[in-house]
């Protein structure tokens, strides 16, 4: 194991990253802007090292600040986190260049999957279903585009190949509006992404988002750790995601998380990784792979009880990769609830200074942030300042105690979505299970 690492992020998630290490005796560095001096981790930290001014780019987007930061402490590796750099496959070369280990998949894997054009191939080349459509970037001829658009059937998805954050997308639902779709998606990505590739897919009008967590050693070992089921989204932003998903049965499931192992077998995968799924009537079909721990990870620790981050730690050693498929076991249903420091009900930032922070508890109930009374939420950053999850032995209980948690926190001095989060726990529909991924929002706007 390490002695020790750098994490390279901020908030609940440098949080989270610490609190594995001291569990496994690895000593932490803790980057910071001068936004984030006062941070709760930053104190818990080993060593700190300010990085630069609040603004991303100058702080924790900076690949030399942070590569010096790992120098001048001695770390051996860096965690990434999630969001900023850790999907940037530029980084995690500049990272291992400079002698340091980088706690995530090679740079290839990175490159391969932020490539959805070439995600997409991998994906098919490894029997893992996809999205029926173009099977690779639009050709220019518009004769052939609208013959590939004819075949896939009305509605179609125009997407860019380097498209990211639910951005550089349109659908298409005549042949009258594709060309005029194409070449203005083929514009913004070129500008946005660096990239005017696009690709074209069938638009499924309503399908709910499941996703299958993966861990593997980069030598060819490789286990799938059950499924989340994130459909309930507000602008392509999940704010609950549960795990397992309900409704699907067991055997479907199962064989799609295998070929998601097999995939990481074939392509060498190293670490922890998402493959994320639309799935509609009975069907599963791939979109894209995550390259890193996710903000939900925390649900399928509670289902397995196997400790995410300390397993990407692990990996990155280069420990021996002993988990085997048949020691994962699922048991039990979590609940994440996302609070945001946010209007409820506008969805606009609050930051601001936390007057008063109580926290819930009992059984089953975790609680993931870095907050308390007397931290004021910055307004550069991510509004999420908490992650509330829940464990039952069932669904019905996870959701009781979620509700039950919910009404026992206290947030003062800024807004959350707290009240939201209670409205869904009560939400019939949501109680029911298996809500598409256009639910929140078509519930939202009937409320308004
Ligand atoms: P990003 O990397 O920008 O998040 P994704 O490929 O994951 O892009 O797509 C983001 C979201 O867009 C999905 O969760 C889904 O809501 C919607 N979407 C993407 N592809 C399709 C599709 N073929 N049909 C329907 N919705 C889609």
């Amino acid at each position: 194991m390490f002695e020790k690492i750098l994490i390279a992020n901020r908030g609940e998630i440098a949080l989270r990253v610490l609190r594995a290490c001291r569990e496994l005796g690895v000593k932490t560095v803790v980057v910071h802007s001068e936004a984030d001096r006062d941070a709760k981790y930053v104190r818990l930290a080993d060593e700190s090292v300010c990085i630069g001014p609040a603004t991303p780019r100058d702080s924790y987007l900076n690949m030399p600040a942070l590569i010096s930061a790992a120098e001048v402490t001695d770390a051996e590796a860096i965690h990434p986190g999630y969001g900023f750099l850790s999907e940037n496959a530029d980084f995690a070369e500049r990272v291992e260049k400079s002698g340091f280990v980088f706690i995530g998949p090679r740079p290839e894997s990175i490159r391969t999957m932020g490539d959805k054009v070439s995600a997409k191939q991998a994906m098919i080349a490894a029997g893992v279903p996809v999205v029926p459509g173009s099977g690779g970037a639009l050709p220019d001829d518009p004769r052939e585009i609208q013959r590939i658009a004819a075949e896939v059937g009305y509605p179609v998805i125009i997407k860019a190949a380097g498209g990211g954050g639910g951005r550089g997308m349109r659908v298409v639902y005549t042949e009258a509006a594709l060309l005029n779709a194409v070449a203005m998606t083929r514009t913004e990505a070129g500008a946005a992404f660096n990239n005017p590739e696009v690709y074209l897919e069938k638009f499924l009008e309503n399908p709910r988002h499941i996703e299958i967590q993966v861990l593997a050693d980069g030598e060819g070992k490789a286990v799938w750790l059950g499924e989340r089921d994130c459909s309930m989204q507000r602008r392509h932003q999940k704010i609950i995601e549960e795990a397992p998903a309900p409704g699907i049965g067991r055997a479907l499931v199962e064989r799609i998380g295998e070929r998601c192992a097999e995939a990481c077998r074939q392509m060498r995968y190293r670490g922890a990784g998402t493959f994320e799924f639309l799935y509609e009537n009975g069907e599963f079909f791939f979109i894209e792979m995550n390259t890193r721990i996710q903000v939900e990870h925390t649900i399928t620790e509670m289902i397995t009880g196997i400790d995410l981050v300390q397993q990407q730690l692990r990996i990155a050693a280069g420990e021996k990769f002993t988990l085997r498929q048949r020691d994962v076991h699922l048991r039990g249903h979590a609940i994440e609830c996302r609070i945001n420091a946010e209007d409820p009900y506008k969805f606009t930032p609050s930051p601001g200074r936390i007057t008063n922070w109580h926290t819930p508890g009992g059984p089953g109930v975790r609680m993931d942030s870095h907050v308390f009374t007397g931290y004021t939420v910055p307004p550069y950053y991510d509004s999420m300042i908490a992650k509330l999850i829940t464990y039952g032995d069932d669904r019905h209980q996870a959701i009781m105690r979620m509700d039950i948690a919910l009404s026992e926190m206290i947030v003062e001095g800024v807004q959350t979505n707290i009240p939201l989060h209670r409205e869904l726990m009560q939400d019939a529909r949501f109680v029911e299970g298996g809500t598409s991924i256009h639910y929140l929002e078509q519930k939202l706007a009937a409320r308004a």
